[in-house]
């Protein structure tokens, strides 16, 4: 759990009534997810994908290898449950 992150993520986000889905706001990568800039106490600024950064503020670490997908099938929902780690 990070807080700080969470903040970021909620900031970014409008939540669908309907879906429960978290539609992300920010920028989107050419693939079609969200992308957030965090900054990495190893490697400084970096670029991951919004679930991503959601699954690791409201879930847990996320397993080196690990892919994280969006069991509702919207590459823009960020909703922690509805994030899933497809493990390496
Ligand atoms: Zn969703």
């Amino acid at each position: 759990m990070n807080e700080r992150l969470q903040q970021k993520i909620l900031s970014n986000i409008v939540k669908d009534e309907n879906s429960e889905c978290w539609i992300w706001k920010g920028q989107v990568s050419n693939s079609g997810y969200g992308k957030i800039k965090i900054k990495d106490e190893v490697y400084g600024t970096k670029t991951e994908g919004a679930q991503e950064v959601s699954y690791m503020a409201f879930i847990e670490p996320i397993t080196q290898g690990a892919i994280i997908r969006q069991n509702c099938n919207n590459r823009l929902c960020v909703n922690p449950e509805h994030l899933i780690a497809h493990k390496a």
